[in-house]
């Protein structure tokens, strides 16, 4: 039996058109982020009603099903989790001791297929050891992970040191982000069968989640289903070339040359033209706008920079919570400096989405969505689930608004994505798309008469 993964696909397959799911796997570890435990099922990840583990007190079941299925990992850290409480140990520590638990438990020959006959094990994912050595912040945060385990785990099931950065390395490199349906991060998995895929900045084909279970989907028509063609993205992708470039060679230790990092256009790093009436993204390193001959002042480039480097500054303190003064004061500075396509500031406007929404400014959120929108559309493409999501984020605070038929029309257009990024079949069209559609078009007939 076929343990991980359902393969659905192999190199034969011709034509595959946008929106085709070309792996489906289940985790072979996976932990739910220790920020959500309260509010959803450690197994399923499902929310609503949960209740603890009697044990440890510590993760949540939404049903006696979930508890059983999560015990076979569970059995061996709830009491540790117990004995070392009040204190929480890092998600990174506890997906570490999960998939030793797992590997103890005989896991080390489980596969993963990506085609009918092609699989992998989690000894085939690479580990980059050697990299990791000579990587200093990589080894410091092993070392503090080792102690924890040291604590964390019954010592007969830790492995060697070598093993365990072996270990550490491949969870590293090949996990993925565990997404809720608005693309927000829920926990971390390791999907052996997945593991397959390569980078690119410019992806064809994207995660999607169903609870726990990952779904591969392409972003565009392919001739083929060649795997050495088919591209995910490791990371956020609204993040300039240079700094792309970096975080990939520190995190998954390996240079990108992909068609986006080799043709880096210049209009994610642009500062808006100092001609008001001009929309030409310039370049900081030009003496004029080479649309409208405006000259660029060193005193524009010295303001440029400083707005840059403060609203990056601000972007690196709300990593965790986006907060709407900040955001509003960083997008007021940019307003004729920084092009509204800059990266800096299109990660701004996303900030201040979730900080209006947070603080329920429907008004100022969906003016700051409706702005966000063409940027999606321009670094995203049409097909993504970021922008499909954009869209029915706007569609709802448009509704909040009362502004029922631009409502309607929006919602009417994110469904549509929504069916094509996430499928037809996915939940988040039933449960979330449908039931806002239907209520649209119910007040739509009302407020028009028809019955
Ligand atoms: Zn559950
Ligand atoms: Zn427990
Ligand atoms: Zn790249
Ligand atoms: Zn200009």
């Amino acid at each position: 039996m076929k343990m991980a993964c359902t393969a659905q696909a192999n190199g034969s397959i011709k034509n595959l058109k946008k929106g085709t799911t070309i792996i489906t796997a289940e985790p072979f570890v996976f932990i739910l982020g220790s920020l959500h435990r309260k509010e959803r099922c450690d197994y399923c990840f499902n929310s609503g009603k949960i209740s603890r583990c009697s044990g440890c007190q510590f993760v949540y079941y939404c049903s006696k099903n979930c508890q059983k299925k999560g015990w076979l990992i569970h059995k061996v850290e709830c009491p540790s989790i117990k004995r070392v409480s009040p204190r929480i140990v890092p998600d990174a520590a506890r997906m570490l001791a999960r998939i030793i638990i797992k590997l103890n438990q005989g896991a080390k020959n489980e596969r993963g297929y990506y085609t009918d006959t092609k699989y992998r094990t989690f000894n085939d994912l690479m580990s980059h050891e050697e990299s990791i050595k000579k990587n200093i912040k990589k080894m410091e945060h092993f070392t503090s992970l080792s102690m924890v385990l040291l604590e964390f785990l019954p010592k007969e099931i830790i492995p060697e040191p070598r093993e365990l950065l072996r270990i550490f390395g491949r969870m590293s490199v090949n996990s993925f982000n565990i997404l809720d349906t608005d693309m927000t991060s829920l926990g971390v998995g390791i999907y052996l069968g997945p593991s397959i895929l390569d980078h690119s900045c410019k992806p064809n084909a994207t995660a999607i989640f169903e609870g726990t279970k990952l779904l591969i989907r392409t972003l565009c028509d392919l001739e083929s289903l060649d795997w050495s063609k088919i591209f995910i993205t490791y990371i956020d992708l609204l993040k300039d070339t240079k700094t792309r470039r970096e975080e990939l060679n520190q995190s998954y230790f390996f240079w990108c040359e992909c068609e986006r990092c080799n043709t880096p256009e210049t209009i994610e790093i642009s500062a808006a033209c100092p001609n008001k009436k001009c929309t030409n993204p310039c370049s900081p390193m030009l003496v004029k706008c080479d649309k409208c001959g405006e000259e660029i002042t060193d005193e524009f480039v010295d303001k440029f920079n400083e707005v840059c480097e403060l609203s990056l500054y601000q972007l690196d303190k709300m990593q965790s919570t986006a907060y709407l003064d900040a955001s509003r004061m960083c997008l007021e500075k940019q307003d004729g400096v920084v092009h509204p396509y800059n990266l800096v500031a299109v990660r701004t406007l996303e900030n201040a989405v979730a900080a209006a929404v947070d603080l329920e400014r429907w008004k100022e959120a969906e003016i700051y969505a409706s702005k966000l929108i063409p940027k999606y559309l321009y670094y995203y493409g049409n097909s993504h689930p970021m922008t499909a999501q954009m869209y029915f984020s706007w569609g709802k605070l448009l509704s909040l608004q009362k502004k029922g038929i631009q409502a309607l029309e929006v919602v009417t257009k994110a469904a549509r994505m929504i069916e094509q990024t996430f499928g037809a079949n996915h939940s988040k069209v039933k449960d979330e798309v449908k039931p806002v559609l239907d209520q649209l078009v119910a007040e739509y007939r009302i407020t028009n008469g028809c019955f």
